[in-house]
């Protein structure tokens, strides 16, 4: 793994240091809030490694807190894969994972007090009288006629909602603030509702639950959060956040700043979106390799540290945070170069027979798992008689400039002999099906005599290599930004293209690697093993995490 590199700094590690250098804050307490209502994309990560990342720079602490406040779209599943998801990215949040629901009782009490106060009602209104006097944007919204009912008759109303007495939907309480606001989130908005629905962690206890802006605020305060970071479309909810705080009994109040959503080309960060991709089977699953999950990611082979590195590079801003997918494949490839080993796979294979060596036979040669990491160690690579080339390695018409092979031409067989190209075999459709070449004795480790043979090629032994299912993926959308079109569904921007599975063959060595171990594939990209439950028949699977630049031209044989 890369070692981290230094903080980037932005205006929430100033404001941070400012706090803590003025005794503002002795120490700071953040927090990762996600509803677990789906898995964990990309932006999330930004959101992880922002909050659990300060907290560690500053010697704080950061909370995992879940947002369990809507019961239909929530399940232990999710929760359980948002707790796999911020370990694997090499975090630990501090002391118990925390939930809402934890809170259920204090947020009761906390409404009863607004009521008591004259700051909270219960409301009769349907939801579409409801929008009708909420007002617009330009028009103010218009007093609800149950605005004025008693103190007395709220608590009794707001007590017979919690006990079960009226209908889904019948009843909400509301904050009592102002419905002439500008701030449309200001216009009474609902705090509790009633629901009839079974909860992941409370059950049926409750059939009535707190409104998301009402229960973050308090959760925040009662966990003692000094900075409550969250994205951009929350900013017109902070005056509400803070009505909360200010008109409750409670001694803590965290302040929320705001940064923008990462959103990366070409992909989606919406967990709805990405919800109906998978319910749609548009995909294999929420971790499929092609998602832009933290499962998916982790599943092609994207490492904890090279996403860390992204999320470090994207910075945290209010500004635009649109990210060009090379940004994070380059952060993935650079963590890659240090630290996998280097192993050989042919993907398109074309069978090469080479003619002056003795059938039966089998010689090897020692290779290093990485030129600049002995400590990696290193296997022996077969060769033997037959052996398979990578088909894009050969052309009968090539381009100029063209270092491979072809006909009569010479090239090396990475680690191995020169070879010398002396037929083209081709079926009846004339596609060329088998090459005979000769190998040079004299050149195993040392050039050829009196000519140069500029061009190196991977390949494995027919004999020895093992068969291996071959995923290679592409963007999952054909347009950079596919759910930003008005008029356009993002389906129809979906990448019909996306995975292409090959057979192809790979190094004995990798026969025993973990699911999720990854290699780089000499001069192919850098690629992963799967896990058990995705390798049908118990078939030897990687996935391409990510195609190589090709630097290969400047490598030694
Ligand atoms: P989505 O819109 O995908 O459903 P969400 O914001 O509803 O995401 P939550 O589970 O509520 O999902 O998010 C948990 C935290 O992650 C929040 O603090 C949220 O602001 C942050 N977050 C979500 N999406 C992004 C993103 N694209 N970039 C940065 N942070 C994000
Ligand atoms: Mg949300």
């Amino acid at each position: 793994m890369s070692s981290e590199r230094e903080p980037v700094p932005h205006f929430i590690r100033n404001i941070i240091e400012d706090d803590l250098k003025s005794g503002k804050h002795q120490t700071i307490v953040t927090r990762f809030p996600p509803e677990p209502n789906g898995y964990l994309h990309v932006g999330h990560a930004k959101s992880i490694c922002l909050n659990f990342g300060l907290a560690l720079d500053f010697n704080g602490k950061c909370n995992l807190r879940f947002d369990d406040t809507n019961p239909e779209k929530e399940s232990e599943e999710y929760a359980r894969s948002i707790q796999d998801d911020v370990r694997w990215l090499g975090f630990q949040w501090d002391g118990e994972v925390r939930w809402a629901s934890d809170y259920f009782d204090a947020l009761y009490a906390y409404a009863v007090e607004l009521i008591k106060a004259g700051k909270a009602y219960v409301c009769d209104l349907t939801p579409d009288e409801m929008r009708e006097y909420r007002g617009t944007l330009t028009a103010p919204g218009k007093n609800s006629p149950y605005r004025e009912r008693s103190v007395a008759e709220n608590l009794d109303l707001f007590a017979r909602m919690k006990n079960g007495e009226f209908p889904d939907g019948s009843k909400v309480l509301r904050a009592r603030i102002d419905m002439a606001s500008p701030n449309i989130n200001l216009r009474d908005p609902a705090i509790y509702r009633i629901r009839r629905a079974h909860h992941i962690r409370t059950g049926d206890q409750w059939c009535i639950y707190p409104m998301y802006d009402y229960t973050h605020c308090i959760s925040d305060a009662l966990e003692g959060i000094t900075h409550s970071l969250c994205t951009l479309e929350f900013e017109d909810h902070r005056p509400l956040y803070d009505w909360v705080l200010d008109n409750i009994t409670i001694p803590c109040h965290p302040r929320q700043y705001e940064f923008s959503r990462l959103e990366l080309q070409y992909t989606i960060t919406s967990k709805r979106k990405l919800n109906q991709l998978v319910t749609e089977k548009r995909v294999s699953g929420w971790d499929d390799p092609r998602m832009p999950t933290i499962a998916g990611m982790r599943r092609r082979g994207y490492t904890p540290a090279g996403i860390r590195e992204f999320a470090r590079r994207i910075g945290i801003s209010k500004s635009d945070n649109v990210i060009d997918m090379a940004v994070l494949e380059g952060c993935i490839r650079e963590d890659m170069e240090t630290s996998v080993p280097r192993v050989m796979a042919v993907v398109k294979p074309l069978k090469v027979v080479l003619t002056n060596f003795v059938a039966g036979e089998t010689q090897s040669r020692e290779a290093g798992f990485h030129p600049n990491h002995p400590e990696f160690g290193s296997r022996e690579v077969p060769i033997a008689r037959e052996i398979w080339i990578e088909s894009d390695d050969f052309s009968e018409t090539p381009p100029p400039g063209w270092q491979r092979l072809i006909p009569g031409g010479e090239v090396r067989l990475r680690y191995s002999y020169v070879i010398k190209c002396d037929e083209v075999i081709k079926d009846a459709a004339g596609n060329v099906v088998e090459l005979r070449c000769s190998l040079d004795a004299e050149t195993l480790g040392k050039n050829p005599q009196g000519r140069k043979v500029k061009g190196v090629i991977h390949w494995v032994s027919a004999e020895h290599a093992l068969a291996a299912e071959i995923r290679l993926y592409d963007r999952l959308f054909t347009v950079a930004r596919p759910d930003s079109d008005k008029e356009r569904d993002f389906h129809e921007f979906l990448n019909p293209e996306s995975l292409a599975v090959v057979q192809g063959w790979v190094e004995t060595c990798v026969r025993d690697a973990a699911p999720e171990t990854c290699y780089q594939f000499e001069r192919l990209g850098y690629f992963c093993t799967d896990r058990r439950e995705h390798r049908p028949g118990d078939k030897l699977v990687f996935n391409r995490t990510v195609t190589l630049k090709d630097t290969w031209a400047k490598e030694s044989v």
